[in-house]
C-alpha cells in the first residue's frame, strides 16, 4: 500500500468516526434537556416506538434509503438527524487534517489530540442546537466535562504532544478558572450597573470548560470572537424587532462560535495577539 493511499483511507476512517460521533450526538440532542439516559434504550420512532435496528441506524445512509420515513409507520423523520450526523462528519474531518496533517505526524500523540479534541466540537455541537431550542446548557457538556479538559491536557503533556491546541495542565487550571472568573466579574458588574442578570450561569459553566479543554490563552479572543459575533447578529435584530436593549439572546452559541474559531486557528491567533519571542522563550 501507497503511503499516499494509506494516509487517504485514515482520513476516511476519521470522517466515518466523526459520521457515528453525529448520530450519537442526535440521541444527547434529544435525550439531554429531558435528563433521559443517553445510553439506553436504545434508539425508536418517537411516534410508534419501532425499534430502529443497526441497519436503519447508519449515519446519512440510512436517511436516504428509508426516504426520511420510519420503516414501521411511516412518520417522517425530521432531516436534521443526518444533517448533524453530515455537520459532525466535516467538522471532525476537518479538525483531522487540522491536527495530524500528514503521514509523519500519525502517531499516538497526535491521534489523541484528534479524538479529545473532536470530542469537544461534538460537545459543541449538541451545546449550539440544546441552547438554540431548550435556552439551557447541560451541565454533562460544561461543568462536569471541565475535569476531563484537565485530564486530557495531562494525557496529551504526557504524550508528548506539542502540537496545534497543545497545552500543560497549569494552562487548563488556571483557564478553567480564568474563564468562569471573567464571566463572573461580567455579571456582577452588569447587575451593579442595571440591575439585570446579563447572561445566565450556563455560560458560566460553558467557560469554566472551554478554560480547562483550551487553557488559558484561549480565553480572551474567545469572548472577544463571541462578543463581535453577538453584536453582528443582534443589532439587526433589535434595530428589526424595535425591542432596544431588552432583547435577549442566548449567548451560548456565540461563545460557542469563539471557541470553534479558535479550534480550528488557535495557533494562527495566538501568534497574532501575543508578542513573538515570549512564548519562544517559554517565558508563557
Ligand atoms: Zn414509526
Amino acid at each position: 500500500m501507497s503511503p499516499e493511499l494509506f494516509f487517504g483511507i485514515l482520513q476516511g476512517w476519521a470522517f466515518a468516526v466523526s459520521l457515528a460521533i453525529g448520530s450519537f450526538l442526535n440521541v444527547c440532542i434529544a435525550r439531554m434537556p429531558e435528563d433521559r439516559s443517553v445510553v439506553s434504550p436504545g434508539s425508536m420512532c418517537p411516534s410508534c416506538g419501532h425499534q430502529i435496528r443497526w441497519y436503519e441506524n447508519i449515519p446519512v445512509l440510512s436517511w436516504v434509503f428509508l426516504r426520511a420515513r420510519c420503516s414501521a409507520c411511516g412518520t417522517k423523520i425530521s432531516a436534521l438527524y443526518p444533517g448533524v450526523e453530515l455537520l459532525m462528519g466535516v467538522l471532525g474531518l476537518l479538525l483531522f487534517r487540522r491536527l495530524v496533517p500528514d503521514l509523519a505526524s500519525v502517531d499516538a500523540a497526535h491521534l489523541s489530540a484528534w479524538g479529545i479534541f473532536t470530542v469537544f466540537v461534538a460537545m459543541q455541537v449538541a451545546n449550539t442546537f440544546i441552547d438554540q431550542k431548550h435556552r439551557i446548557l447541560p451541565d454533562e457538556l460544561t461543568i462536569y466535562a471541565a475535569p476531563f479538559g484537565v485530564l486530557a491536557a495531562l494525557l496529551l503533556s504526557y504524550l508528548g504532544y506539542e502540537g496545534h491546541l497543545a497545552i500543560n495542565w497549569q494552562q487548563s487550571v488556571v483557564g478553567a478558572l480564568a474563564g468562569s472568573g471573567v464571566l463572573l466579574l461580567l455579571i456582577g458588574a452588569y447587575w451593579l450597573v442595571r440591575r439585570v442578570q446579563g447572561m445566565g450561569f450556563g455560560d458560566v459553566k460553558l467557560l469554566l470548560a472551554f478554560g480547562a479543554f483550551l487553557g488559558i490563552w484561549s480565553i480572551l479572543p474567545i469572548l472577544m470572537i463571541a462578543s463581535l459575533v453577538g453584536l453582528a447578529v443582534g443589532i439587526p435584530m433589535m434595530l428589526a424587532k424595535g425591542q432596544g436593549m431588552r432583547l435577549e439572546l442566548p449567548f451560548g452559541p456565540f461563545l460557542v462560535a469563539g471557541s470553534m474559531v479558535w479550534v480550528y486557528f488557535g495557533t494562527e491567533l495566538l501568534d497574532w495577539w501575543i508578542p513573538y519571542g515570549m512564548l519562544a522563550s517559554g517565558a508563557l
